[in-house]
């Protein structure tokens, strides 16, 4: 397997440098991992600003020579709300030789999504506005794989120790998955919802199975991880619950495109 969705110290909320989120990687025996570090553009952001891809680029070829042994190091990023910002997120995939993008939703309506103010309207009413600005991102922005595409479940979880079943949001979930399928582009697995104490990744069993129904292939897993320890988090439970939504292979990615499969 490739952790396909992970983070260094070149995002804020990162606290490892490359080289030693890669002998986390190599110890568990991945085939590889991906650096996804945060672009954000909106000024609250931590990670506003932040990002020196020259840097990150510098870093990871540094890595590559000294350390990969084999190891997949490949180069990544995760767009925050890029249809907002379209200009700002089209200048900087011109610029640089990603292997994956991925676009996740993480403000709405000018608010972060892991505070409060955003559950204002109360719980289901924001997982339905959320759903609504990840058809917006899924139709305009330009990204490989959809990031943590519930990921409102895991913020109400973390604000209120509450979710809600996912029924009632089931038509514009299919809106989205829809979005996907026919444009070319992938789902993760996203084991973070498992260490925050989810009982499912994000997405969950329901919606992988759904995605399958409408002729999903592409499926990647990650962990989100932010420290060493969580590199490959939980990825068996990840992989099981892939097999029971149909799926046998994971993509891999190489400059962007999928460019071999992965058996699970
Ligand atoms: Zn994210
Ligand atoms: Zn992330």
């Amino acid at each position: 397997m490739i952790d396909c969705h992970t983070h260094t110290t070149h995002s804020p909320d990162g606290t490892a440098s490359m080289a030693t989120m890669l002998r986390s990687a190599q110890a568990l025996g991945l085939a590889g991992i991906t650096f996804t570090e945060h672009a954000e553009w909106y000024p609250g952001d931590e990670a506003y600003g932040y990002l020196d891809l020259d840097a990150y680029f510098a870093e990871l070829e540094a890595t590559r020579a000294c350390c990969a042994n084999g190891t997949r190091l490949l180069a990544g990023i995760e767009l925050g709300n890029p249809h907002d910002f379209p200009e700002e997120a089209a200048a900087l995939l011109a610029r640089y030789p990603f292997d994956l993008v991925i676009g996740s939703v993480h403000w709405l309506d000018n608010l972060p999504g892991w505070k409060r103010p955003i559950f204002e309207q109360g719980l289901e009413a924001t997982y339905q506005r959320y759903f609504e600005e990840v058809v917006r991102m899924v139709g305009v922005a330009d990204f490989d794989i959809l990031g943590h595409l519930d990921l409102v479940r895991r913020d109400s979880w973390d604000l209120f120790h509450e979710v809600l079943p996912l029924d009632r949001c089931a038509t514009i979930i299919d809106a989205i998955l829809e979005q996907l399928v026919t444009s070319g582009r992938g789902l993760e697995i996203n084991t973070s919802g498992l260490r925050k104490g989810l009982a499912e990744p994000i997405p969950g069993l329901r919606i992988l199975q759904r995605y399958r129904e409408l002729g999903g292939e592409i499926l990647v897993l990650g962990s989100d991880g932010h420290r060493p320890e969580h590199i490959g988090w939980r990825f068996d439970t990840a992989r099981d619950l892939a097999r029971a939504a149909g799926f046998e292979r994971v993509a891999r990615f190489s400059q962007r495109q999928v460019v071999d499969w992965i058996d699970l």
